[in-house]
């Protein structure tokens, strides 16, 4: 990459690339010496030369995207391959500076021609979840709801790599899910709270007050529970229990409310989606399939259900 490109000769220090990965890369083979977009000169080693950090770019960048010429197939002069400028592909990348001069010339360092996906002809990792999640969703919720591991219908033929059909999402969202180390162990002795609203006239004694209710008294669906089956929902503090259980309108009825805080005897393993990783910064050294896998738990149909399950707004 940096053959191509003619050498500026110019010095950037970490605080200026702003992108994580990039700062790493500054502070792992920097210098001292002024910075030629803020004029600082940093106390640590930070200063690196402008065409290190795109020749270190580029090759994070080749992972994914590349020259339409090398890949897309040719018709009329034209390529049938969809390709983007440079300023599209870093936005598609996520990245972005502060510094004008310093954004000018990142950009003018990939600059040479468009670009397309390397692969092409399959869909992105995030993409294949995405369509196989809609896949899915439509299956349980109007085909069918619990046993949809006999569902192998997919457009795509077995041998694509593309192929993801209803049987095989719960094994593919659990692999996300633990490569984005999103279960947690609840240790023994976790307090989880109950609440209740109930006639003022009552007085609620007994955990069994507080545990679900029984098969003939679940009609209602709730958040993650079908009607007829009746699920223990629990919170992690008393506030949390009453803001989910508490109607304002209950307010002057004459009703009350009373808690329960249960403690859990063995530990559990939990997904937590109350703390999801941060997206990496793209030149970051875990490489692209680890991106796809935090892109999905944070933009894709997997956030998009999450709101359910976590009632966040
Ligand atoms: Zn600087």
């Amino acid at each position: 990459m940096s053959d191509q490109q003619p050498r500026s000769g110019k010095y950037v220090c970490a605080s200026c690339l702003e992108d994580e990965a990039l700062r790493t890369f500054a502070h792992e083979h920097g210098d001292t010496r002024q910075c030629d977009y803020c004029g600082k000169t940093p106390t640590t080693l930070s200063v690196v030369p402008l065409e290190d950090v795109t020749e270190f770019m580029g090759k994070a960048i080749a992972e994914e995207w590349c020259d339409p010429a090398e890949t897309s197939p040719v018709d009329g002069g034209e390529y049938l391959v969809k390709s983007i400028d440079n300023e599209e592909l870093f936005f598609r990348i996520g990245l972005e500076v502060s510094s004008d001069e310093l954004m000018e010339d990142l950009l003018a360092a990939f600059a040479d021609h468009d670009w397309c996906e390397v692969n092409w002809q399959i869909l992105s990792p995030s993409r294949r979840w995405g369509s196989a999640w809609e896949r899915f969703e439509h299956v349980i919720k109007h085909e069918r709801r619990y046993i949809f591991w006999y569902s192998d219908e997919d457009d795509e033929s077995e041998a694509s790599p593309d192929h993801l059909p209803p049987s095989q999402m719960l094994d593919e969202i659990q692999a996300v899910i633990n490569m984005a180390k999103m279960v947690k162990e609840l240790h023994v002795g976790t307090a989880i709270c109950r609440v209740r609203v109930h006639e003022g006239s009552k007085t609620l004694t007994y955990a069994d007050d507080f545990t679900p209710p029984p098969v003939n008294c679940a009609t209602q669906p709730n958040r993650m529970s079908p009607a007829g089956v009746p699920m223990f929902y629990g919170a992690a503090d008393f506030h949390t229990a009453f803001e989910e259980v508490v109607d304002p309108t209950d307010k002057g009825t004459g009703k009350l409310v009373s808690g329960c805080q249960f403690a859990t005897l063995t530990r559990l393993n939990v997904l937590d989606l109350t703390t999801i990783p941060a997206m990496p910064s793209y030149f970051a050294p875990e490489g692209p399939f680890n991106r796809h896998v935090i892109r999905e738990v944070h933009e894709g149909s997997l956030a998009a259900d999450q709101e359910r399950w976590t009632g966040a707004h």
